[in-house]
C-alpha cells in the first residue's frame, strides 16, 4: 500500500464536489458517520472489470465462480458449455455497479440461451446509478457458473483516511447498494480499521465473520477468506476492493460472486500486469487524449473552460469560476513545464468538449514562460479557428511580453487584471451564471 501521496496530482477530487467542499470520493470522516458519498468519478483510481478483479482475487485464493470473459455471441455459448453448469449467468462487463437492475446480469439454463442472451446484452447501452445518464455499452461478457445462494452479504475494503489504515466493512445486507444500507441502517455496517504493519488479524477476521452471523465451518473459513482479500488489497495498492454481494451457497461455501477493484494510480508503476488492464473504451475519450499528451485534464460539467498551470491553481481556478457565478468544463493542469506544442493540445481537447462556451487560461508564468504560453495559444487559436471568447490572465516570467503577443495576434483575447477580474469576465462572456 502506498502511504505518502503525490500532492501535484488530483488524487482523490470527485467531479462537482471539488467546487463545494473539497472532498474526497473516499473519504474518513466519512467512514465514521455513514457511508461515503459514492465518488461521480474516482479520476486516478484505475478501474478495472469484475471478471479481471475476481482472476486477481483468486490468485490470492478467494473462492469465485468457475467463468470466463466473451466478447462475442459464440464465445459465449462456447463458454457455457465448457462450463457444464445446469444454470451459467451472463453478466455484462463495464466499469460500474448495478448492472443486475438495469438488465445486464441474465440466467441462462442452455449454452443456447446463453448465446442469445450474450447476443442482447452486447452493445447493449446499460444506465445504472454509476453509469451516469449516458450509460455504458456493454462490449464484454463474463460467463459464470451459476449459484445456489443462501444468503448475500457486503464485504469492503478501502483506506481510511482519517485513521491512516485500511478498514474493512462488512454487512449482512449484501447484494443491496451499500450507500443505502448506510443511510437507513448505519449500524448495520461493521468497520474493522487494520493496522498495516501487521495486517488483518485472525481475532478481526472471527469479530467480522461473527458480526457477519457467519457460524461453526463458515466462520472457519471466512478467516482465510478475509485475511486473502485484505492481502489482494494490499499488494495490488488497491484504494478500493468490493465484494457485493460475497454469497453462501447452499453447500456452505463462502464466495465472491461481485468483485469491484480500483487502484491508485500513483502506485500503477510498480504494476506492470495491473496497468495492462487498463480498457480505454470505459474512459472519457477526452480525458484519455489528454493523457497522450501528459495533461492531467479532467471533464466536468459546466461551460467555462480552464487551461491552468498547477494543481493547486487549477482548484482555485474552479472555485472563483464558480464564486462568478459560473462553471467550469473542465479541470486541466498544463503542468509546469508545458511547450508550446502541449499548449496548443490542451487547447484542442477543451474546445473539443461541445459543452464549452468560453475559455479561462490562468497561468502563473514560472517554468513555463508567459511568452512560451502566449505563443502556443495563439498558434492553437489561429490553427484550431478558434471562435469563443478567449479570457488570458497571466502572471509571472515575460508576462509583457506574452500579453504583447496576444495583444499583436490579431485576434480577440481578453486580458484580464488578476484572477477575480478574469473569472467575472469569462463567465459573462459564457453568457452568465448556469
Ligand atoms: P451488480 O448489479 O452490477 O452489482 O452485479 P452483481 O454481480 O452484484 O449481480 C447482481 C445480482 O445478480 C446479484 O446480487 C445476485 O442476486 C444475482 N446473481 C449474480 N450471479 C448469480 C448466480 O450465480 N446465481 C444467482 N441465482 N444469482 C446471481
Ligand atoms: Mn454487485
Amino acid at each position: 500500500m502506498l502511504v505518502v501521496r503525490e500532492s501535484s496530482k488530483l488524487n482523490c477530487f470527485a467531479k462537482p464536489q471539488i467546487l463545494t467542499s473539497v472532498h474526497c470520493p473516499i473519504v474518513a470522516q466519512d467512514v465514521g458517520s455513514g457511508w461515503p458519498e459514492p465518488p461521480k468519478k474516482a479520476e486516478s483510481q484505475m478501474k478495472i472489470h469484475e471478471y479481471q478483479a475476481k482472476a486477481i482475487l483468486a490468485r490470492y485464493g478467494v473462492t469465485t465462480p468457475r467463468g470466463e470473459v466473451a466478447f462475442t455471441k459464440e464465445e459465449a455459448r462456447e463458454a457455457a458449455q465448457r462450463l457444464k453448469a445446469p444454470v451459467v449467468v451472463v453478466k455484462a462487463q463495464i466499469h460500474a455497479g448495478g448492472r443486475g437492475k438495469a438488465g445486464g446480469v441474465k440466467l441462462a439454463r442452455s449454452s443456447d440461451e446463453a448465446a442469445e442472451l450474450a447476443s442482447q446484452i452486447l452493445g447493449m447501452t446499460l444506465v445504472t446509478p454509476q453509469t451516469g445518464p449516458q450509460g455504458r455499452v456493454v462490449r464484454r461478457l463474463l460467463i459464470e457458473e451459476g449459484l445456489d445462494i443462501k444468503r448475500e452479504l457486503y464485504l469492503g475494503l478501502l483506506v481510511d483516511r482519517e485513521t491512516g489504515r485500511p478498514v474493512f466493512m462488512a454487512s449482512a445486507a449484501g447484494g443491496m447498494e451499500i450507500e443505502e444500507v448506510a443511510k437507513d441502517n448505519p449500524n448495520a455496517i461493521l468497520r474493522e480499521h487494520i493496522h498495516p504493519a501487521v495486517g488483518l488479524q485472525p481475532y478481526q477476521a472471527r469479530k467480522i465473520a461473527f458480526g457477519l452471523g457467519l457460524s461453526g465451518e463458515l466462520a472457519t473459513v471466512a478467516t482465510p477468506f478475509l485475511q486473502a482479500l485484505y492481502r489482494a488489497f494490499v499488494d495490488t495498492d488497491a484504494s478500493m476492493l468490493e465484494i457485493n454481494p460475497c454469497v453462501v451457497t447452499g453447500d456452505g461455501k463462502l464466495v465472491a460472486l461481485d468483485a469491484k477493484m480500483t487502484f491508485d494510480d500513483n502506485g500503477l508503476f510498480r504494476h506492470k500486469d495491473l496497468r495492462e488492464l487498463r480498457d480505454l473504451d470505459e474512459e472519457d475519450p477526452l480525458e484519455v487524449e489528454a493523457s497522450k499528451y501528459g495533461l492531467n485534464y479532467i471533464k466536468l460539467d459546466g461551460s467555462v473552460a480552464c487551461m491552468v498551470n498547477g494543481a493547486g491553481l487549477a482548484m482555485a481556478t474552479m472555485d472563483i469560476i464558480k464564486y462568478a457565478g459560473g462553471s467550469p468544463a473542465n479541470f486541466l493542469d498544463v503542468g509546469g513545464g508545458a511547450s508550446a506544442e502541449q499548449v496548443k493540445n490542451a487547447f484542442r481537447i477543451l474546445l473539443s468538449d461541445p459543452e464549452v462556451r468560453a475559455v479561462f487560461i490562468n497561468i502563473f508564468g514560472g517554468i513555463l514562460r508567459c511568452d512560451v504560453l502566449a505563443t502556443g495559444v495563439v498558434a492553437a487559436a489561429k490553427d484550431l479557428h478558434v471562435s469563443i471568447p478567449v479570457v488570458v490572465r497571466m502572471e509571472g516570467t515575460n508576462v509583457e511580453r506574452g500579453q504583447q503577443i496576444l495583444r499583436e495576434s490579431g485576434l480577440n483575447f481578453t486580458i484580464a487584471d488578476g484572477m477575480k477580474d478574469g473569472a467575472q469576465k469569462v463567465v459573462a462572456l459564457a453568457g452568465g451564471a448556469r
